[in-house]
């Protein structure tokens, strides 16, 4: 069966990840476009909110969300309430309360609804994971730092309440992370590093801690918005037989102790959408709210240090 989906919100991950995935995948037909703007691709008919949508084309029964995560409640909820089945970009709302509703909503109106979390749909995620099972760390190493003016030119809503700031490519970082670890893991203490003239931060630094610790372990995170040049998205890992993990370019490539056993391109869009075709075959939503708790847990225990102005 083919799925008819419009895309809601026609920004920079829709164009580059959501509109080619969803081409290429047999189960879809891309069928129009939710935009502000009307914007459009490919010709597609585009509709200024869902309503115009739904009313001209009942048919369609499925949304790609890809706003902002500030203000994706509503326009979540009423796509559910509008008996719609739901992807959300990550992260999947603005707080762990909207999302916890939206889950709720999905179950009493009998809707899948699928919290996405790019990073984890790569093979090297998959083989850590594996290779982690049943293991215990003694150290776990995320840095994540990037140059924001690349990768977010003009995008002001990731310094506004709700944006997220650093934590916006970080929870991508922890989506591995809790992906990976083969134990549930929590904030100890955190530090954020805020823009005076800012909302959210701009750095920020995480101790974790598990329930049941291995002595002089560490278990940290890094997280930098201010990296010219080199971009890093490394996660490294140790267990306590010795082995060293070392996951690199956002969860692409895997080295263990040195030798690199997986390279391979990003693949993680095409295979959302594959396991999305498979949640509507069951019925079944999934929705995983641990990485936006970490970041939740960080800025409540955090200690905010207010930095110099950033301008774009
Ligand atoms: P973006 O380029 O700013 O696009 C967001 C789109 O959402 C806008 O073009 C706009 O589309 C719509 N929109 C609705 N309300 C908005 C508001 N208040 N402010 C701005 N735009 C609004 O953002 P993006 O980079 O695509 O990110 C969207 C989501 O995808 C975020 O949650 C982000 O974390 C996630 N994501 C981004 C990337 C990436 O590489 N950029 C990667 C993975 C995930 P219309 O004008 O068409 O309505």
């Amino acid at each position: 069966m083919t799925h008819k989906i419009a895309i809601i919100g026609l920004g920079k991950i829709a164009i580059d990840q959501h509109v080619p995935s969803i081409l290429a995948n047999e189960d879809f037909e891309l069928a129009a476009i939710v935009s502000g703007r009307r914007a459009t691709v490919h010709g597609l008919p585009s509709f200024r909110t869902q309503e115009e949508l739904y009313e001209a084309m009942p048919d369609v029964k499925l949304v790609a969300i890809c706003t902002p995560p500030a203000g994706r409640f509503e326009t979540t909820r009423t796509a559910l309430l509008a008996g719609r089945d739901v992807l959300i970009e990550k992260p999947p709302a603005a707080t762990l309360g909207e999302i916890a509703e939206l889950a709720a909503i999905a179950t009493a109106e009998r809707r899948v609804l699928f919290t996405t979390w790019h990073s984890r749909f790569n093979p090297a995620v998959e083989e850590a994971r594996r290779l982690l099972a049943g293991r215990r760390l003694s150290r776990l190493e995320v840095d994540w730092r990037e140059d924001v003016r690349r990768w977010h030119p003009g995008q002001a809503w990731i310094w506004q309440p709700g944006g997220f700031g650093v934590f916006d490519p970080g929870i991508n970082a922890l989506s591995i992370v809790t992906e990976i670890m083969p134990e549930a893991i929590f904030v100890a203490s955190a530090r954020l590093e805020v823009p005076s003239n800012r909302q959210t931060p701009i750095g920020a630094e995480i101790t974790f801690a598990t329930a049941d610790p291995v002595p002089d372990s560490s278990l940290t995170a890094i997280f930098d918005w201010r990296k010219e040049g080199e971009q890093s998205w490394t996660i490294s890992a140790e267990t306590t037989e010795g082995t060293r993990l070392v996951l690199t370019e956002g969860g692409a490539k895997l080295a263990v102790n040195g030798e690199l056993v997986i390279d391979k391109p990003p693949e993680e869009y095409p295979r959302i959408y594959a396991m999305l075709a498979q949640l509507l075959t069951e019925g079944r939503s999934h929705v995983d709210v641990r990485p936006l708790r970490l970041v939740a847990d960080a800025f409540l225990v955090g200690d905010r240090q207010s930095t110099e102005p950033f301008e774009d």
